[in-house]
């Protein structure tokens, strides 16, 4: 039974990478009433959502904003630059590129999947250098996408989306590069236009520190121009209507008004050169995921990330011994300690669990879920090789924020 009404002492902590929990600051911008979106202030926030959203992407292009989960952008994604039939490049590192992929076949596309055998696809990263080999071997430019995900929040591996843009350029290819950052931007370092990325997907629950409900699209040039004659049906999803509208902060239809003030709220806190901007926030996810990593390594238990090169700064996905039922492990930390953690999706299943370090995050939450991850682990019968919470007080204590955490007096 939904109990909305029970509440515990204290906070849930709410660990899984996305939603991840939404500042109180934002709650409040989000309480105010809502207003006439074709009224004058509402174009006065639209405009301030929309340039806040295009300094987040580090973009100077469109970026388009739909009241929707981060599913409808994907699918906006390709219904505005793909036709029936057309190939596409995709490349499979966890179960979120595998749901891509499949939206992909469902919309009348031809994916062709590349990953690396067994679970390796499922523990590295993009290998540029497969793609790089299948373009080159395109010689009828018959591929017209390649899209790969830039943080994979089912295994804590990030990929290197520069390596991606060489490898399409190596090739001499005029495929378009997209990606999904739904789960990235906000938290690890993202820079769409730098980059040279045409469409990059995103969304407002994990690091821009929102309720799920609005997503984003954000564009290039050559996509914008790609989809004046990309043949797929789309009409709620289609650009052009947006873009046009955007202009004066308005939207062709009743946008989500509580959660714009949300974004604006958001992006205020993400930029604000008080507390370091970007920088500032790729810094502490960086730091966050360091600690909680020197707790797994003091476990003595595997991290599913096999390639340190590509940690997630968003989350980290902890693999069980043999015959431990990670989903058993969560459940006891969720019951007992009131602790949210990740489900481990797809061909992963009960066999790893995901601590999320992102968003409205500190030092101290994070110890706090640690200890719920620790005391579960134990009670669950998992032989552990040392204290994680002890390494990672001795990180945190060590390394201290970069960021002043008090204003000045
Ligand atoms: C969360 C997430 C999605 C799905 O977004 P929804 O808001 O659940 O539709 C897709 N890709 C990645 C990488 C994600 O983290």
């Amino acid at each position: 039974m939904l109990t909305l009404d029970f509440h515990p002492t204290g906070r849930h902590f709410l660990q899984i990478p996305g939603p991840s929990p939404v500042p109180d600051r934002i709650l409040r911008a989000m309480s105010l009433p809502t207003i006439d979106h074709r009224g004058p202030e509402f174009g006065a926030l639209g405009m301030r959502c929309l340039s806040g959203i295009q300094q987040i992407f580090q973009t100077r292009h469109p970026v388009v904003i739909y009241p929707a989960s981060g599913t409808g952008a994907w699918e906006a994604s390709l219904c505005n630059v793909m036709s029936p039939g057309d190939q596409v490049l995709m490349y499979e590192t966890g179960h979120f590129a595998s749901l891509w992929i499949k939206m992909a076949t469902r919309l009348g596309l031809k994916p062709e999947v590349l990953t690396l055998p067994g679970l390796e696809g499922w523990r590295k990263g993009v290998q540029a250098d497969l793609i790089e080999a299948r373009l080159k071997a395109d010689t009828q430019h018959a591929i017209r996408a390649v899209c790969v995900v830039h943080n994979e929040t089912s295994t804590g591996v990030t990929s290197n989306i520069v390596a991606v843009r060489k490898a399409i350029d190596a090739a001499r290819h005029p495929a378009l590069l997209m990606v999904d950052s739904i789960s990235g931007l906000a938290s690890a370092e993202y820079k769409h236009d730098e980059w040279g990325v045409d469409v990059t997907v995103s969304g407002s629950q994990k690091g821009l520190m929102l309720p799920p409900g609005i997503s984003f699209n954000a564009l290039s040039p050559k996509a914008i121009e790609a989809s004046r004659t990309a043949k797929l049906p789309k009409a709620f999803w289609a650009w052009d209507e947006i873009i046009e509208m955007n202009k004066t902060g308005y939207f062709p239809y009743t946008p989500n008004t509580n959660l714009l003030y949300g974004l604006a709220e958001a992006c205020d806190m993400l930029l604000d050169p008080q507390h370091g901007g970007l920088p500032a926030v790729f810094a502490r996810h960086q730091r966050w995921g360091e600690g909680v990593r020197a707790a797994v390594k003091a476990w003595g238990l595997e991290i599913q990330c096999a390639d340190p090169a590509v940690y997630s700064p968003v989350l980290t996905g902890v693999m069980m011994p043999e015959g431990v039922d990670a989903d058993a492990v969560r459940k006891l930390i969720y019951d007992r300690f009131d602790c949210s953690l990740g489900t481990g999706l797809g061909k992963v299943k009960g066999k790893m669990f995901r601590i999320g370090h992102l968003g409205d995050c500190n030092d101290l939450t994070l110890m706090g879920a640690l200890s719920g991850c620790e005391m579960g682990l134990k009670l669950s019968g998992v032989k552990l090789a040392g204290s994680g919470v002890a390494a990672a007080m001795d990180y945190f204590a060590g390394h201290p924020s970069r960021m002043p955490l008090q204003k000045a007096a």
